[in-house]
């Protein structure tokens, strides 16, 4: 973790958040490289889940063609959203968690609260009852909206993306014209204020999430879940990283969220210890039963294109993809560190996906004379318009080669002395260190086959 915490400073993957004033604890600055990275990942997750999620196919073992549209929601909301979400009940209490059944209990009440698994005893009593501390919950927070700085004004910051969904859900339904089976997807920031960040950036107090909710039928939902279960496995592994380290666990059922009816988690085996990048569930009807109650609107689905028969009104049960954007990411770099011997030195390469690499390939002239520069400086501006290439003259080529494989340039394309007779490139592949001629002007198609997938 040392050694990739390090890379990650020196080469522009990420900064301690102002790090001129001392930083702040659980708070990082995506570099030139790392915002590239990341912007990656999550264009990544958008075009596979969200815009190119193919609507009328029923590929990849889903139970029936759904759709999937997106949200952007602001991070502040009415602060009544949070009282319904649950977020708010232990704001500034002290608080004990339970590990058996994942409640949160204020500590002066737990005499008198019953266990939520076991309703014939009171919290921690029960035998599945695992009580942590005492701690003030501080989760989120808190700011004022306005220029009152009183209780009619308190706003906070977003703990998760997720009920900027579940609050829109009938807007989206009003004008999308969805229908259920169908998701709806959002990235964006959240915060929390967690008791103790650790691990780089995979415990942050400022993330990303990657969330999907998919509303569906409570009769559906089972086989709704396992399908978003495993596709989200495969999501990381189509994008490198390897099964052996990536782990799809089950929740026991003694793990659940008293309304959850089914969750698993995708874990990465980080330096650090294996860890979640990502938690699936079916959150039943839960969510949009709080919101209904707590602000008084019809959130039951109608659908009113189903035969006479069918026709029917209903709260519809919600399977919930919920990634991190930070972890992902941490994941892609941990599992991208290599160190090889080549040429009698050790190489140290990232080797990223092409669709994640930050840039996609070097375009470098052999020599600084002989026009090969200004044939380099060509193609570099004819790559420019389609992806992130860098153009690097300076220094001998192996050199060169040994800074781009260090950021995970998947291609290094030299233009030589051969380029100027025949109008060929070398290029140089940093996995296998191959080298082969293209024809200059197919490397545009070449190149796009290689990083997407399209020419
Ligand atoms: P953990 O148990 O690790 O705190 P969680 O179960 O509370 O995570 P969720 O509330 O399910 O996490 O959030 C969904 C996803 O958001 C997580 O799988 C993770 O990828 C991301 N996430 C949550 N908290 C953080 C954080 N503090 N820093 C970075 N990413 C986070």
């Amino acid at each position: 973790m040392e050694k990739l915490v390090s890379l990650c400073k020196r080469r522009g993957f990420v900064f301690p958040s102002s790090e001129i004033y001392g930083g702040l604890n659980g708070c990082w600055d995506y570099g030139p490289l790392g915002v590239e990275l990341k912007r990656n990942i999550k264009e990544a997750w958008w075009k596979d889940m969200v815009a190119g999620h193919d609507d009328v196919s029923t590929l990849n073992g889903a139970p029936s063609a759904y759709s999937m549209v997106g949200v952007d929601c602001s991070i502040l909301m009415n602060p009544q959203v949070w009282v319904a979400s649950g977020h708010v009940g232990g704001f500034s209490d002290p608080m004990v968690d339970c590990k058996g059944c994942k409640g949160r209990f204020r500590a002066d009440q737990i005499a008198d609260l019953k266990c939520p698994e076991k309703p014939s005893k009171c919290v921690g009593e029960s035998d599945k009852c695992q009580l942590t501390d005492a701690r003030a919950f501080n989760l989120m927070f808190k700011t004022n909206v306005g220029a009152l700085e009183d209780s009619s004004s308190i706003a906070y910051l977003r703990p998760e993306t997720a009920q900027g969904i579940f609050v829109n859900f009938k807007n989206v339904c009003d004008t999308s014209r969805v229908r259920v089976p169908f998701g709806i997807a959002q990235i964006g920031k959240a915060f929390r204020n967690e008791i103790n960040p650790r691990n780089f950036t995979f415990r942050s107090r400022e993330f990303e999430q990657m969330e999907i909710e998919f509303f569906c039928s409570p009769e559906s939902s089972e086989g709704w879940y396992q399908y978003w279960r495993n596709r989200r496995y495969r999501w990381y592994t189509d994008l490198g990283l390897k099964s052996d380290k990536l782990i799809l666990r089950d929740h026991h059922p003694d793990e659940l969220a008293h309304y959850a009816k089914g969750c698993a988690d995708v874990e990465y085996e980080f330096p650090f210890g294996v860890s979640e990048l990502e938690g699936i569930a079916n959150r039943t009807d839960f969510d949009l039963r709080q919101h209904m109650q707590h602000s008084g609107k019809d959130l039951n689905y109608f659908d009113d294109q189903e035969p006479d028969a069918a026709k029917r009104r209903f709260v519809p049960y919600v399977i919930e993809p919920s990634a991190g954007a930070d972890r992902a990411t941490l994941a892609f770099l941990c599992e991208a560190y290599h160190e090889d011997q080549v040429e009698g030195e050790t190489r140290i390469v990232m080797r990223f996906h092409p669709r994640l690499a930050p840039i996609k390939a070097a375009i470098l002239p052999l020599v600084k004379k002989e026009g090969m520069p200004e044939k380099a400086a060509e193609l570099y501006r004819t790559l420019r318009k389609r992806f992130n290439v860098f153009y690097d003259e300076k220094g001998a080529i192996g050199r060169r080669y040994r800074r781009q494989d260090e950021v995970g340039t998947p291609y290094c394309i030299t233009v030589d002395g051969q380029t100027l007779s025949d109008a060929t490139v070398t290029v140089r592949d940093r996995d296998s260190l191959e080298q082969s001629r293209v024809a200059m002007g197919d490397i545009p198609g070449w190149l796009a086959e290689k990083v997407t997938g399209d020419a």
